[in-house]
């Protein structure tokens, strides 16, 4: 089980590798680590990620109230809501990464160009309409694009990834900001084939069992050595 102080740890390592990765930059964009089910760990508002310590995340309730020596994240009531409508999230990333952002701008959802928009969790990533940072219509507009999806794209803002721990929801975010990348490149040419739903459906599938011996593949026959035959 991960104790409060590995997660106050990996929170904050999270935050540092999401600005040196280039997703983030300065004290733009905040993270949060499900503690149970009422409560969680985020990051405190405007503070440096370089120089913040385990002890200077908040913890939050569901119900708004906080503990702690700073004050949470303007974003909290994006996280507290996610936390509170979907039991399968662990941790929450928000970055102002720049193709994502760009993207949003254009206020344009990420269609089923590539599979690995598959990810997500469904056949695009959705654009969320605007609202000013920090409030709660900004926080049910979230809510809403990321029904059925792992992460969402916010006008004029950014993104959000999530993700069972804070290392799995940087990792979303990073593949977000690839896909949206890749998708501006190939749209400032023309607009790039969509897949199908059928074959949305079909990778979806394949995703579930992704990286574990449980991927179907009839023609692959493992054996216990495999030296190679004399002639
Ligand atoms: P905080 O520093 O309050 O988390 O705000 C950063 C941000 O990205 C707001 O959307
Ligand atoms: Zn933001």
């Amino acid at each position: 089980m991960t104790t409060d102080a590995a997660l106050r740890r990996a929170l904050i390592d999270t935050c540092r590798a999401m600005n040196a990765s280039g997703i983030n930059q300065g004290t733009s964009g905040n993270a949060s680590a499900r503690l149970d089910a009422q409560r969680f760990l985020i990051t405190p508002s405007g503070r440096d990620y370089d120089t913040m310590k385990p002890a200077d995340l908040p913890v939050m309730a569901l119900d708004g109230r906080w503990s702690g020596p700073y004050r949470p994240s303007t974003e909290w009531r994006f996280h507290r809501d996610i936390f509170a409508a979907r039991p399968d999230v662990g941790a929450i990333v928000h970055a102002h990464s720049s193709f994502a952002t760009a993207l949003a701008c254009l206020r344009l959802d990420v269609p089923s160009f590539h599979y690995m928009v598959a990810v997500a969790g469904g056949d695009s990533i959705r654009c969320a309409p605007y609202a000013t940072f920090g409030t709660q219509a900004l926080s049910d507009h979230a809510l809403a694009a990321l029904e059925g999806r792992k992460a969402c794209l916010l006008a004029n803002h950014g993104l959000i990834a999530t993700g069972a721990t804070p290392q799995k929801a940087l990792a979303l975010a990073i593949e977000v900001e690839t896909l949206c990348g890749m998708y501006l490149r190939a749209r400032a040419v023309d607009e790039p084939t969509r897949l199908s739903n059928a074959e949305m459906t079909r990778v979806i599938e394949q995703f579930r069992t992704y990286g574990t011996p449980d991927f179907p593949d009839r023609e692959l026959r493992h054996v216990a050595t495999l030296a190679t035959r004399r002639r």
